[in-house]
């Protein structure tokens, strides 16, 4: 299967092969021509799996075939859980639509509101967005939604975790009830098929598995080790086998400071990312990891979703995360394009239990290798292979015939309200 074949116009056949690509992922293969076709569309797929240009491609085609938005109108709205999440979508856009003669921009509270204004003025036809400023650009009329033809929303389990659900309902109950959803999601729980069934209808459904499920190419092991010696045996591990380039994962805010803090006392550059850093902060700790200034990245969650940091040799799980499709996420950072990587998880005794999670969700034991002077004082216990199985993550259908998001009655069970802290949003490019 090539590109060709999928029904994409020339401008953007050039733009693709520019970025080197030859062949079209499965989750693009299967979701481009869906798309064409004007289908609603539900996607289980994670970062990684080619799926931003699965639904960016198609949409530059539909779009380059319409009339361009009018003032303050956008045509193709892309909601994204995190700025970080926003910048890279917008960018993706801007690369794959360069030779068409589309506006596009992303806009993300966190800055400025008013440039944003400004950009939107003339209208934009493919508008990237987190959901509280987008909110706060529609309250001040300097968004309108009436020409909207296409809704995505990219990672939306995660826009759940993060609060979003009322802005996501206000925005959906001001669409247009004539359009094109798309809805992407790593994992599809059943708060998000509620979601789905007042948004999607009669959707084509994609499930394709992250590169990395059965981590072939990365190698994973478990670090029994005391909560209190963590930071130092990740020093041991850091400068002892000279890991030059090393993401991080924090359970909490606090917790990445905290080893941030150590680490640099420690002479090993370090930069945490999380929801309270500023966006300066976070876009500036970003480009120098990936710019090979910064060492190591100590991150949150929330805040690594999405990050397209290709290739990363070291990935260190420094708390376990207390939902396990997280551990197979955050591995998935390693060993990207076919590059080899290792997942190292410090594990104390406290941890068994989403150990435990862990190894049932992805089949197998986790090997345990000892580091010499940090045997631990509480004893990990030994794992055995629970074998009932998990439950899957693949879409079901929800049912046809609603499509506003509004006539379904669900309710956002369990889920906390956004406070003001948690608006992620922010920054701004653009393209003609
Ligand atoms: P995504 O899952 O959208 O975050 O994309 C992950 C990475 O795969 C990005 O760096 C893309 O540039 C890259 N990518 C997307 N589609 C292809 C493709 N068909 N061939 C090679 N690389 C791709």
């Amino acid at each position: 299967m090539s590109f060709t074949s999928l029904g994409l116009s020339a401008p953007i056949l050039e733009a693709i092969s520019e970025q080197g690509y030859e062949t079209p992922s499965p989750i693009q293969s299967q979701a481009i021509p869906a798309v064409l076709e004007g289908r609603d569309v539900m996607a289980a797929a994670q970062t990684g799996t080619g799926k931003t240009a699965g639904f960016t491609l198609p949409i530059l085609e539909l779009l380059s075939k319409g009339q361009p938005a009018q003032a303050n109108q956008i045509r193709a709205l892309i909601l994204t859980p995190t700025r970080e999440l926003a910048a890279q979508v917008a960018e993706s856009v801007a690369t794959y639509g360069k030779n068409l003669p589309l506006r596009s921009t992303v806009v993300f509270g966190g800055v400025k509101i008013n440039p944003q204004m400004m950009k939107l003025r003339k209208g934009v036809d493919v508008l990237v967005a987190t959901p509280g400023r987008l909110l706060d650009l529609y309250g001040q009329n300097a968004v309108k939604f009436n020409q909207v033809e296409v809704l995505v929303l990219d990672e939306a389990d995660r826009m759940l975790d993060m609060g979003f659900i009322h802005d996501i309902r206000k925005i959906l109950a001001q669409l247009p009830k004539q359009r094109q959803n798309l809805m992407f999601s790593a994992t599809f729980s059943d708060e998000i098929r509620t979601l789905a069934k007042g948004l999607v209808n009669d959707p084509v459904e994609i499930s394709v598995s992250p590169r990395n499920t059965t981590v072939e190419s990365v190698e994973q092991w478990i670090c029994p080790v005391d909560k209190n010696k963590k930071s130092a045996v990740l020093t041991k591990l850091i400068t002892e086998n000279e890991w030059q380039q090393v993401l991080v994962f924090s359970r909490t805010k606090h917790g990445a400071n905290r080893l941030t803090r150590h680490l640099e006392g420690k002479g090993i550059s370090a930069a945490a990312i999380h929801g309270n850093k500023s966006q300066g902060a976070r876009t500036k700790a970003l480009a120098n990891f990936k710019n090979g200034s910064v060492r190591v990245l100590v991150a949150t969650d929330i805040a690594a979703r999405g990050l397209d940091i290709d290739q990363l040799p070291q990935v260190v799980n420094f708390d376990l995360p207390n939902v396990p499709e997280d551990y197979v996420h955050r591995i998935g950072r390693t060993g990207r394009a076919g590059a080899t990587g290792q997942a190292v998880s410090l594990v104390c005794a406290d941890e068994f239990k989403q150990l435990s999670d862990i190894e049932r969700l992805i089949k197998q034991l986790i090997a345990r290798k000892q580091i010499d002077g940090f045997e631990p004082v509480n004893k990990l216990p030994e794992s055995r292979l629970n074998q009932r199985p998990v439950r899957t993550n693949k879409p079901k259908k929800p049912k046809a015939g609603h499509r506003d998001g509004q006539r379904s009655g669900e309710n956002a069970q369990g889920h906390k309200p956004r406070g003001k802290n948690k608006r992620h949003a922010s920054g701004l490019r653009s393209t003609a």
